[in-house]
């Protein structure tokens, strides 16, 4: 969006008019579905922007979430149960999602929608602390559907999917005091009883939106068994009637006093013989919790991508705005080189996050190798996706000064918030672990990796950008004979697979980022993009002996960028010099 005036905060600045990039991926991905939905992401930007906000805002530091400790039995007043309390204005703004139909359209059996929907919703949120409910409702509700019996899903789907202000929201718990990278340690344990119903006993350590209707649980099923092979996935309910009024036997012990997203219920969660229902026995338990998780990492890239688009926009505002010396600080070499660098980690954060959310209906869809695909992209973009989210806002905090630092200014959540996107849904060991497996696997993922970039360079135009493809070409040679040796090496894998998460991450935005440049080259006649990429490969790839003097090309634009207007592309190719 081109913006003459910039106003002096975000408030009611629409993230989706705001942000021509998204609007772009919904054109070239899928025109179908951006004819569909656009306007309701419009209309659903208006709301993110003002009231979600106010709420984000009040759900943080004036009401966070409430443990009280009620009376099971008015009679027995030492029988108390830890019960959440979430302000009302949060759970308005969780049903706020269902009410416009964000999630439901997924799951009618008629003419499902993809899930591109509600990964788009969670781009448009760009919070955390009010995404994390949706990235663990959504995965949730796919589970269900696919796993659970014809009377448990007829019991909990329409609970999930409805749009009349009363929707149940999810969680997933599966960390546990010793285990959370480690769920193979679990030990909560479901038990039979005689009338075949089960019942689940245990603590589980780590559960954010405490006070969900429906959560999914790993659980060790009583006699089958120790490690993976004796986990089951289980749905336990809140509450154990259909009016939902009687409390299913858990209760929330303690909420966790966090660095950042206040806003969100995180509650160790004691199982007292709570009520549940198995959705998958072991021994596949895990490869189904796995699978949720696999949705939600799609999630937490999206939500990453969403944030360093919201404290881009906090920067923008804030910068034509302050004015240290008598000069705005967005006119200011330093803040504009600063802007620049935060819009190339966003947009390269987004080329990944957005291909991550295409991949999951393509991989849940298709075949073996686009279900390997899908993995790769999850793994590369969830880790690389968070650490760009970590930057951007500390560099949006700084380019606040003090005000980055106090709570009056919205950035200070922001980016208290984003320090949990590198740490839940697995950490970067973990996403380098999945890494190793899919390119030790039966389908080897390095060769997936390897055709479905090499497809990329196939589509690169020679004439306005022979260069850069010559570049990618040259990164793809040299990962290839190293991919290899970790294939045939499985034992050294600890010592180098950090290495390739963070080689083939880059390697992987790089490549995205010129689609979407050759893309918008035809198609926008802007080679903004194809800046921005040669601009994320310096800093992705190139460590400079001394620093480097000459403007770059995005500085010299920087102010057409500011605008949100197109580059036109010049009739001779910037650096000609390089050829395949
Ligand atoms: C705010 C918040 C909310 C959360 N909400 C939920 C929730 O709703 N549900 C839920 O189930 N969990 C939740 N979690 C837990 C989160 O998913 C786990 O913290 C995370 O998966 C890591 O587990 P851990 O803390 O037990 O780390 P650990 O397993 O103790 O690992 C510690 C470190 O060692 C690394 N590591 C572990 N094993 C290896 C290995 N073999 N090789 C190399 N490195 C290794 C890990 O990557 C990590 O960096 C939440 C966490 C936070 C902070």
């Amino acid at each position: 969006m081109a913006i003459s005036e910039w106003p002096a905060t975000t408030r009611g600045l629409n993230p989706v008019t705001f942000d021509d990039n998204f609007r772009r991926f919904l054109k070239r991905a899928s025109p179908d579905f951006m004819a569909r939905r656009i306007r309701q992401f419009e209309e659903f930007g208006d709301y993110v922007c003002t009231t979600f906000e106010d709420q984000a805002d009040y759900s943080d530091r004036v009401h966070p979430p409430v443990l009280t400790h009620e009376l099971t039995n008015p009679t027995q007043p030492r029988d108390r149960r830890g019960v959440v309390y979430l302000n009302d204005r949060y759970l308005q703004a969780q049903q706020e999602l269902h009410r416009r139909g964000f999630l439901s359209p997924v799951f009618d059996l008629q003419n499902p929608e993809a899930h591109l929907l509600p990964f788009c919703t969670q781009y448009v949120l760009g919070d955390v602390s009010g995404g994390c409910p949706w990235a663990m409702t959504h995965p949730d509700a796919w589970a269900i559907a696919r796993y659970a019996s014809p009377a448990v899903k007829a019991q909990f789907l329409p609970e999930l999917l409805r749009t009349d202000g009363q929707a149940k929201t999810g969680g997933t718990w599966g960390t546990e005091p010793a285990s959370g990278t480690d769920l193979a340690r679990t030990v909560t344990e479901v038990v039979r009883q005689d009338d075949g119903s089960l019942r689940a006993y245990g603590l589980k350590w780590f559960t954010s939106n405490a006070g969900s209707g429906v959560a999914l649980a790993t659980a060790r099923l009583r006699g089958a068994g120790e490690g993976a092979s004796g986990i089951g996935l289980y749905l336990i309910p809140s509450h154990i009637d259909e009016d939902w009024r009687i409390r299913n036997e858990y209760e929330v012990t303690h909420l966790k006093d966090k660095l950042g997203t206040r806003a969100l219920a995180t509650g160790e969660i004691h199982l007292q013989g709570a009520l549940a229902y198995e959705l998958v026995p072991p021994p596949h338990g895990m490869k189904a919790m796995m699978e949720i998780l696999s949705c939600s990492r799609v999630h937490n890239a999206l939500a990453s991508a969403g944030v360093m688009r919201r404290a881009l926009m906090e920067v923008l505002c804030w910068t034509h705005h302050r004015q240290p010396f008598g000069i705005p600080l967005i006119k200011q070499v330093p803040t504009k080189k600063r802007v620049i660098n935060m819009t190339t980690e966003w947009l390269a954060g987004s080329a990944l996050a957005f291909e991550a959310a295409l991949s999951f209906d393509q991989g849940i869809n298709g075949s073996e190798e686009d279900r390997i695909w899908m993995r790769l992209v999850t793994a590369l973009a969830k880790f690389r996706t968070a650490e760009q989210a970590e930057w951007v806002t500390r560099m949006a905090k700084i380019l606040h000064g003090a005000a980055g630092y106090v709570e009056d200014y919205p950035i200070t959540r922001i980016n208290r918030d984003a320090q949990v996107l590198s740490v839940w849904e697995g950490p970067e060991q973990v996403q380098a672990k999945e890494l190793t497996r899919l390119i030790g696997g039966k389908v080897p993922g390095d060769a997936v990796f390897l055709t479905r970039l090499q497809q990329i360079v196939q589509t690169l135009p020679d004439d306005t950008m022979g260069y850069d493809k010559a570049r990618l070409v040259l990164k793809l040679h040299d990962l290839e004979p190293a991919l290899a040796t970790l294939r045939e090496r499985p034992q050294a894998a600890d010592h180098v697979e950090d290495e390739f998460l963070d080689l083939m991450s880059h390697t992987l935005a790089y490549a995205l980022l010129l689609k979407e440049a050759s893309w918008e080259l035809a198609h926008e006649h802007d080679m903004k993009k194809l800046l921005v990429a040669r601009h994320y490969y310096e800093r992705a790839f190139e460590r400079k002996a001394a620093p480097d003097f000459r403007v770059t090309d995005l500085q010299s634009h920087f102010d057409t960028i500011a605008k949100g207007v197109p580059i036109e592309m010049p009739d001779i190719p910037a650096n000609p010099g390089l050829t395949i």
